[in-house]
């Protein structure tokens, strides 16, 4: 695999970043992940803005252009001949050469890393047609998950919760109300209206959220975007999960009890469909 690290392209058994660096040291970094779907990359513009939003929360900036950003994107997905699967961005604080907890002052230069995953069939997960498990669990993470950060421990326990109860992935709960999945934002479906909870701090901002809730809105789907919780979930006709490795995915079961049917809902199915085309016609 070809990857690239601070302006170099090398294959990934010769690239390196230095033991010092603040994102290997602090978790002091953010991420992107966008999908390749016929060697195109879904919602490139959105991935793009929200890495600027999280660069710029932390006071950081990027070492790179957008523009250059998508080059680098493209140039990764035809060196590694990607069809199906995902570029995965990172941009850490870099490396000030000793150990600090003080941002280095001056700035140095970011480390910027970006590497592909090939995922053939991506779109066409068999899990899509049969819905995915979720377990409850407490969201103890910090409080500006509205950053993309690389503080992922969390989210990985949470998975490894999940994974330990029989299930695919949890969903995080706070005073009582779903905030979000590890690695995705929740929904629910009641009498055809689609409830995800409300932007905040609380939750990331995801990328498919804001398309899929585009696309609803075009479709004349009622949307209410408020908290809600695992009670109401269980009573709900469906629900789902978003994000840009999983597009739109049924969740079927929480905490061992089927949700509706028990089986993939009727909006959730669509909505994948619609978002499946639209963001494929859209794909840079
Ligand atoms: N929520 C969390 C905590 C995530 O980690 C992610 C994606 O990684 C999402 C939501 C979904 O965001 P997106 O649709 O931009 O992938």
């Amino acid at each position: 695999r070809i990857v690239h690290v601070n302006g170099q392209y090398l294959p990934e058994a010769e690239a390196t970043v230095s033991i010092f660096d603040r994102g290997f040291l602090m978790a002091d970094g953010v991420y992107e992940v966008t999908s390749v779907l016929g060697g195109k990359l879904i919602d490139f513009p959105g991935h793009a803005a929200r890495l600027e939003r999280s660069l710029a929360e932390l006071d950081m900036t990027s070492p790179v252009t957008t523009d250059e950003l998508l080059a680098i994107h493209r140039e990764l997905v035809a060196r590694n001949s990607i069809t199906d699967g995902m570029v995965y961005l990172q941009i850490t604080r870099g490396n000030p050469g000793d150990r600090d907890f003080a941002y280095p002052d001056p700035p140095v230069t970011p480390t910027i890393v970006l590497f592909t995953q090939s995922k053939p069939g991506l779109a066409d997960n068999p899990a899509a047609k049969t819905g995915i498990k979720v377990v409850s669990i407490e969201d103890i993470r910090w409080g500006r998950r509205d950053i993309k950060t690389v503080q992922l421990l969390y989210p990985s326990i949470g998975k490894m919760m999940a994974k330990k109860a029989g299930a695919d992935d949890a969903w995080m709960v706070e005073d009582g109300f779903v905030t979000e999945g590890t690695s995705n934002n929740a929904y629910i479906v009641k009498n055809g209206r689609i409830i995800t909870r409300q932007l905040g701090t609380d939750i990331l901002h995801g990328i498919t959220r804001a398309a899929v809730l585009r696309f609803a809105a075009e479709a004349q789907m009622e949307i209410e975007e408020r908290a809600f919780t695992i009670d109401e979930a269980l009573a709900a006709d469906e629900a789902f999960v978003t994000s840009a490795s999983a597009f739109v995915m049924p969740v079927v079961q929480i905490d061992g009890a089927a949700v509706g049917d028990g089986r993939p809902g009727r909006v959730a199915t669509r909505l994948r469909e619609i978002y499946l085309d639209e963001s494929r016609k859209a794909a840079l």
